[in-house]
């Protein structure tokens, strides 16, 4: 059975047809600038890679080209084919705490959640309503970045705020990148061969979380009511002291939406570094004794270590440590660097094991009392079984 898996942007959209339940990757395309003059598309298929340029005015030009790729492509001969569309979104507020069918419902309530997902919800919604005039007879399933975190308890979501902010407004940690830390939970269980177990899941790429999971289940997590929160990352701050705000507003003449961009976009490697946002560079230009660089470094890999150190304690032990996403997965000193503070732990590593790149990979010695792994994630993936799942359970 074909599946097409879509993460639509507010000017992109990324899009992978999976043959079901083989997990085989037929093709997959990421349209980006939609909207914009220099719009273009990369598409891959059996290791090839062909780009193309023309504009596309919107979301339902790009679905088009979607559609027009999977049939030019032959991926597919007619797209009855298609058995289903699961398309990734921001948020499911409260209550998603599951992938489910989109329906008319489903597409209000997302519609409702702009409200907590300003940046992403209205390309979301552009990416299922254009696929759905593509496919209209198609069922569709909409996957929540925040659903696999509603499993956490009160005392872990809810801020030391006036009560009356979440009762009122839904001021609480939602947390993001549930998709790949659950996806990383799921490559555990088959690893230990067992459900009961610790793991600390840390995705981290330019935006980067961490998770704290027992027994599959999702305990705390590092960002909060927004992606702003937690670990510092490629151009955002994670936690600060939110004084810190109407203080900077003050002296530079910015208004709190100002603020709040520098905090997004101008922070973390990049703000503190004033040369960069990539990992990559981050290492080569601190290796080069670049002071702003090595101070960006060393506090990254300190966040990491705290939320780690926060949720060893928190979980009563931890078995196992799984580094994901572009950095976890391919930056060598960083994974040994935050190994390193974490041998009051009992973490070791072999140091020729960590020499490897977006390979899942053991990293710990089997004299570390954590084992320590990196496990390339695959979202899309997970997206593609939620979609089998809930379409065989649907009748469709
Ligand atoms: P996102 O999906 O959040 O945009 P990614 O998961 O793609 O981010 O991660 C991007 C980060 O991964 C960048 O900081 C990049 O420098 C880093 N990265 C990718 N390859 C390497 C590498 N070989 N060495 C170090 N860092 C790398």
């Amino acid at each position: 059975m074909k599946i097409l898996c879509v993460n639509a942007g507010s000017s992109s959209l990324k899009f992978q047809l999976y043959e079901m339940p083989e997990e085989k990757v037929l093709i997959n395309g990421y349209i980006e600038k939609i909207g914009e003059e220099d719009c273009y598309w990369t598409i891959k298929k059996n290791g090839e890679k062909i780009r193309k340029e023309k504009h596309l005015k919107n979301h339902t030009e790009a679905a088009q080209v979607l559609i027009e790729e999977l049939l030019e492509n032959k991926v597919v001969e007619s797209l009855d084919e298609i058995k289903g569309v699961g398309h990734r979104v921001l948020h499911g507020g409260e209550k998603y705490s599951k992938s489910t069918i989109i329906t008319e419902e489903v597409i209000k309530d997302i519609e409702e959640l702009t409200k907590l997902g300003p940046l992403h919800h209205p390309g979301n919604l552009a990416g299922i309503r254009s696929l759905q005039k593509e496919l209209p007879n198609t069922p569709m399933v909409a996957v929540f970045d925040t659903a696999y975190h509603q499993s956490m308890e009160d005392v872990s979501y809810i801020y030391p705020v006036p009560y009356a902010w979440y009762e009122k407004y839904g001021i609480r940690k939602y947390g993001f990148h549930g998709t790949s830390h659950r996806f990383i939970a799921h490559e555990v269980e088959k690893l230990l061969g067992r459900k009961e177990y610790n793991l600390i899941s840390c995705h981290i790429g330019s935006g980067a979380s961490l998770c704290a999971i027992k027994d599959g289940k999702c305990i705390d997590t590092s960002m909060g009511f927004t992606p702003l929160a937690g670990v510092m990352m490629g151009t955002r701050s994670g936690d600060i002291d939110p004084s810190i705000i109407p203080y900077v507003m003050e002296k530079e003449g910015k208004n709190v939406g100002e603020i709040i961009d520098d905090l997004n976009k101008n922070s973390g490697l990049v703000g503190l570094s004033e040369y960069s946002s990539d990992m990559r560079d981050i290492l080569s230009h601190s290796d080069d004794g670049d002071e702003k660089t090595i101070l960006a470094r060393k506090k990254f890999v300190r966040r990491i270590v705290d939320y780690i150190a926060q949720y060893y304690v928190l979980l009563g032990g931890c078995d196992i440590i799984v580094f994901t996403a572009g950095i976890g997965e391919n930056s060598i000193p960083i994974r040994r660097e935050i190994c390193e503070a974490l041998n009051v732990l009992g973490v070791q590593i072999d140091l020729d094991a960590n020499q490897k790149r977006s390979e899942f990979v053991k990293l710990s010695t089997d004299e570390s009392k954590i084992q320590v792994y990196v496990i390339p994630t695959d979202e899309e993936l997970m997206i593609a079984r939620d979609t089998v799942e809930l379409i065989r359970n649907g009748n469709y």
